[in-house]
């Protein structure tokens, strides 16, 4: 008999084999039905509530997907590409966890037949990697060095990215804010550089777009309303002190043998606040804001010297400040002199809705603008944010790299056509599995009609006969219910959104097609799974 060998410790799960790829790939499946309807201008939007009852309403791959929490071990890849293409494109996220689900659902009934992983794999890449160069031929570039025509390409952009969002209706006003916002930022567009606001109320045209600095006017004390609000060319001192009376801290302990000596500590303490404030107002500093408290004596104090300023002002706000308007944050005021003092255009405290905002207008340092969002309900403005987020990301990226291909399912449908002939040159295996991945790729335009309540397969239909013709960049018409050259309709996105999709979803793919166990210690881990929950860490479904 042979001896029983123990490899792993007791209560190890391992699954291994065909099976364990296919049951990685029911999962993602169930990931990808997850995202599927928020795709496309006519996408449904989700609300999500967290354990504390926050509610997040959003139609964002990238924030539904982190959002869900997902235990699986491979279905956390298809999160990890909506992350990163996220962050490096910041648009195409609910397509690209489509894509890689499509992928994976094409690929299953070749695993089901037992083709090996490897070749299957290899197709994948190779597919992959000529419908990328297929992009880049194809793709559009506008004519270089014509203003008006980037600006244009850039707009377009912009409204295709926010077509498919919450503020879609507003999506010209937009698209023309958040190129302006690019604009105004230096070569190297630092997203930083725009901050974003929220203000409670008003409409969302009511947001507007400040070329400069703006924050909310912080706490402020008595004297204040005597402070001017209103300067031009202003230096600004940005500190990082304390200027406040402060009461004695609970465990210090002064013994004290007389009033005069008491009294004596507390001139101290005055002389120290005074020597800092006088050294402020002498240095001709106007603004003064710091990242600590500005006690009601510094108020009063510069109030009477006509000065202006803030205490507890947020580091992000400060640090901006410090980078458009110059200067730096000073955590001492001996040496106060201009090349450490800040300066700008113009400073106003302004109200918008029902805050006031302190306005930094005509830094000379760096390029840096606010856009300040108006609207309704909080998680209302919380998804303009994302939008703009993702509509910023894309100029960014379009700015660079200027190339543009047709939205809307038309580049998918080329693309598609494109390795389907490719493949009828290809013998052996390779042949059926690039035309899969031809098939895979109609997952766009077909969902972007279901979604719509249109009837795909009649649409699918149109779309294949007419690039079978040669009509580059025929997708669906979403107003019309119809097929329409979406170059000429103006949805155009960035090629380079869709060359990452691609990569990204065929990376999550020949992963996932790769793994063929999984080895569970309960042990070093978080414990077991509970018992019979479908799907939850590696278990078969
Ligand atoms: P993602 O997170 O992938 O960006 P979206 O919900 O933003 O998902 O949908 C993007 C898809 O919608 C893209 O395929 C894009 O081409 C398509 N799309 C955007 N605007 C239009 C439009 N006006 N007509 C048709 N398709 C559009
Ligand atoms: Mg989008």
């Amino acid at each position: 008999m042979q001896p029983q060998i123990i490899l792993l410790k007791e209560g190890t799960e391992a699954s291994q084999g065909r099976s364990q790829i296919i049951s990685n790939i029911n999962a993602c499946q169930a990931i990808v039905d997850c995202v599927r309807t928020t795709l496309g201008p006519r996408g449904m939007d989700k609300l999500m509530v967290e354990a504390q009852g926050k509610a997040t309403i959003s139609n964002d791959g990238a924030t539904i997907m982190k959002l869900l929490d997902v235990v699986h071990p491979a279905a956390k890849t298809l999160v990890d590409i909506a992350k990163s293409q996220d962050a490096e494109v910041g648009d195409g996220t609910t397509s690209v966890v489509l894509l890689a689900g499509e992928f994976l659902k094409q690929m299953k009934p070749f695993i089901e037949e037992g083709v090996h992983s490897q070749i299957i794999i290899r197709s994948v890449r190779k597919a992959t990697q000529m419908a990328i160069q297929y992009i880049n031929e194809i793709a559009v570039k506008p004519k270089k060095n014509d203003e008006k025509e980037l600006r244009e390409l850039l707009e377009k952009c912009a409204a295709t990215a926010m077509s498919s969002k919450l503020i879609n209706q507003q999506k010209d006003f937009f698209s023309k804010m958040v190129v302006d916002a690019v604009m105004l930022l230096d070569d190297l567009l630092p997203l930083n550089m725009i901050g974003i606001k929220k203000v409670p109320g008003g409409a969302l045209e009511d947001t507007l777009l400040v070329a400069g600095v703006a924050f909310k006017k912080t706490f402020s004390y008595a004297g204040f309303e005597m402070q001017p609000k209103q300067y031009s060319q202003p230096k600004i001192a940005l500190l990082n002190i304390e200027l406040e009376l402060k009461a004695e801290r609970d465990n210090a302990e002064v013994r004290l043998e007389s009033v005069e000596e008491y009294q004596k500590v507390v001139d101290a303490e005055w002389t120290i606040l005074y020597d800092k404030l006088e050294k402020l107002h002498l240095s001709g500093a106007k603004v003064v804001l710091s990242k600590l408290p500005i006690g009601d004596v510094a108020t009063q104090y510069f109030a009477d010297r006509d000065m202006f300023c803030a205490g507890r002002v947020p580091d992000e706000d400060l640090k901006r400040t410090m980078k458009a308007c110059g200067g730096s944050i000073l955590t001492t005021v001996a040496d106060l002199d201009d090349s450490v003092l800040g300066t700008c255009q113009n400073f106003d405290e302004k109200q918008i809705g029902g805050d006031r905002f302190n306005i930094f207008t005509g830094c000379p340092q760096a390029k840096t603008c606010t856009i300040i969002i108006r609207g309704g309900a909080e998680q209302f403005m919380e998804e303009t944010e994302r939008s703009l987020h993702d509509a910023i990301m894309i100029v960014r990226r379009a700015t660079k790299n200027d190339a543009v291909v047709a939205g809307g399912g038309a580049i998918e449908m080329e693309l598609s056509k494109y390795l389907r002939d490719v493949s009828r040159t290809i013998a052996g295996k390779e042949q059926m599995l690039i035309s899969a991945i031809a098939r895979a790729l109609e997952v766009i335009p077909r969902q972007l009609c279901d979604n719509a309540g249109f009837d795909s397969t009649n649409i699918l239909n149109k779309l294949r006969q007419k690039h079978a013709q040669g009509n580059l960049w025929i997708g669906v018409d979403i107003l019309n219910e119809d097929v329409a050259d979406n170059m000429e309709k103006c949805v155009w996105e960035p090629s380079l959104v869709k060359i990452n999709a691609l990569s990204a979803a065929s990376e999550a793919t020949c992963l996932i097609l790769s793994v063929d166990e999984t080895i569970k210690n309960p042990k070093s881990g978080e414990g077991p799974a509970p018992p019979g929950r479908p799907g939850g860490r590696g278990r078969p479904f």
